[in-house]
């Protein structure tokens, strides 16, 4: 036997040894996480200059782990801290300690779960994990797994828009996609055209928003006609619960009528914003999702969840499945025509897929519904202190209403004096906020900077907020 058949431990290291680097990485991941608050919040370095401090070619022998355990520190310059309480950028994305554990234990337990047969314990989970969640979002009940609907867990909304833009050119447009139309108001999310395209329809109409850059049924309804009239084929709208922009919410139940009655599939995009509909207080915001066909949301933005958690629901998993089964006969087996036992690779693009629920089922159980509800209200409460602030301010106004824990301000000197602000916050380094630009074609300000405050991350307090206050006063002026 030569130095080249020295034997290779067959998974990777010894169960001794796993067990050790295991408690060391926790250790690591402990001490990073209680750190957060005293890093700053976004890295300054150039681009190339991380890696440049990487190793040139993998290692031909392995290496302990105490040395890949260190190339965190390497990776740590380059970090952007989005559990900071600082963070005010983009919309949050929660890594809450349940969820990192549930992401270790779900790689651990290296599960498949295509079909039913393939993994049970994944499936079942998910689907009563997404039966929970009807009830407790305030969704139609029709929509639990033991009614004509049911959900399923995707990698991201942008995703779960695709599958929803699919299963309903499939339904409305079969054999000529080229000829399907999708709507959309001018302040959604950019993953709906990108669904559309890949989807390939030949067509994405962007419809015009009211003062509250809510999308207007009215021009929906106008927009169908001229397409039918001209040989198109409604296919898709998709109204927004909460847009990116502004968090903007478009009115569910009349878009829902107008897709009822042109037999036109509605689905809502609610990534950012359906975390907050565990508030009851807060679902008049989507009332009327007894007359769309399917919805989704992230857990990984609002709820504590790390990336990638996306729950999709529809009204009718009928067209799903005409749209996206396909059995060949390697992945037949005896369950698959029990409803008991349902294939969950038919409700989205990929085969594959791991034990994904466990995180969203660890972070209900561990925080409990009130324990999520409590951080939920702070967040909407500082939101609206900031919102007051803003309002009593002589030389600062906002942009948009604050609807949900988003902010959407500018100076009234216009955009340099908005975009200044930006700028120091972020140079700051201790705190991060996204600057934007407000496209809306018929009111005043097209085109205007501003500057979005998202008050999300599970770790601010209210004194964050103040901070952060505080240093807005100092750049506004
Ligand atoms: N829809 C809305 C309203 C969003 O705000 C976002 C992301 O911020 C998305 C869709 C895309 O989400 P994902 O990254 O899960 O695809």
């Amino acid at each position: 036997m030569g130095p080249q058949d020295q034997p290779v431990e067959r998974n990777g290291m010894t169960p001794e040894d796993f067990r050790a680097a295991g408690h060391a990485l926790v250790d690591w991941v402990a001490d990073h996480l209680a750190g957060v608050r005293d890093r700053p919040v976004t890295p300054s370095l150039a681009p190339g200059e991380l890696r440049a401090t990487l190793p040139p070619a993998p290692p031909t022998d392995g290496e302990p782990f105490a040395d890949l355990l260190a190339d965190l520190e390497l990776l740590r310059p380059g970090l952007v801290e989005w559990q900071h309480p600082g963070w005010f950028a983009y919309f949050p994305t929660g890594a809450s300690y349940p969820s990192v554990l549930a992401e270790f234990a779900s790689a651990a337990l290296g599960q498949q779960g295509m079909l039913w047969a393939t993994s049970p314990a994944t499936t079942e989970l998910e689907v009563h994990v997404l039966d929970w969640l009807v009830e407790l979002l305030g969704l139609p009940a029709t929509w639990r797994s033991d009614g004509p609907g049911g959900g399923v867990l995707q990698h991201s909304a942008s995703d779960a828009t695709l599958t929803a833009l699919v299963a309903a050119r499939h339904r409305a447009a079969p054999e000529d996609a080229g000829r399907a139309v999708a709507y959309a108001s001018s302040q959604a999310h950019s993953s709906i055209e990108k669904g559309a395209r890949i989807a390939g329809y030949g067509h994405v109409r962007t419809l015009p928003v009211d003062d509250v850059l809510a999308l207007r049924p009215d021009a929906l309804r106008a927009a169908i006609a001229e397409d039918r009239a001209a040989g198109l084929v409604p296919t898709c709208v998709v109204a927004c619960v909460g847009t990116t922009g502004t968090t903007a919410v478009d009115p569910v139940r009349a878009i829902g009528e107008v897709a009822r009655a042109e037999g036109v599939w509605c689905h809502v995009d609610a990534a950012y914003a359906g975390a907050a509909m565990l508030l009851p207080e807060v679902r008049h915001h989507q009332d009327g999702l007894e007359l769309v066909d399917s919805y989704v949301w992230n857990p990984h933005k609002w709820l504590g969840t790390n990336f990638d958690c996306s729950v999709f629901h529809v009204a009718d998993r009928g067209p799903l499945l005409d749209a996206l089964s396909i059995l060949p006969p390697y992945l037949r087996d005896e369950a698959s025509s029990d409803p008991a036992a349902p294939d969950l690779r038919d409700w989205h693009v990929p085969l594959g897929r791991r034990t994904r629920a466990l995180k969203l089922w660890w972070v209900l159980r561990s925080y409990g519904t009130e324990g999520l509800r409590r951080i939920l209200r702070d967040h909407l409460a500082w939101a609206a202190w900031l919102t007051e602030q803003v309002e009593a301010h002589p030389r600062l106004e906002l942009v948009a209403p604050t609807t949900f824990g988003l902010v959407s301000l500018a100076h009234v000197d216009g955009d340099d004096a908005t975009t200044a602000i930006t700028r120091a916050l972020n140079d700051s380094h201790r705190v991060a906020v996204t600057g934007s630009v407000l496209h809306v074609a018929h009111l005043p300000g097209e085109g205007r900077a501003y500057l979005r405050i998202s008050v999300g991350s599970m770790l601010t307090e209210f004194r964050d907020v103040e901070d952060l206050w505080r240093r807005v006063l100092d750049a506004a002026g």
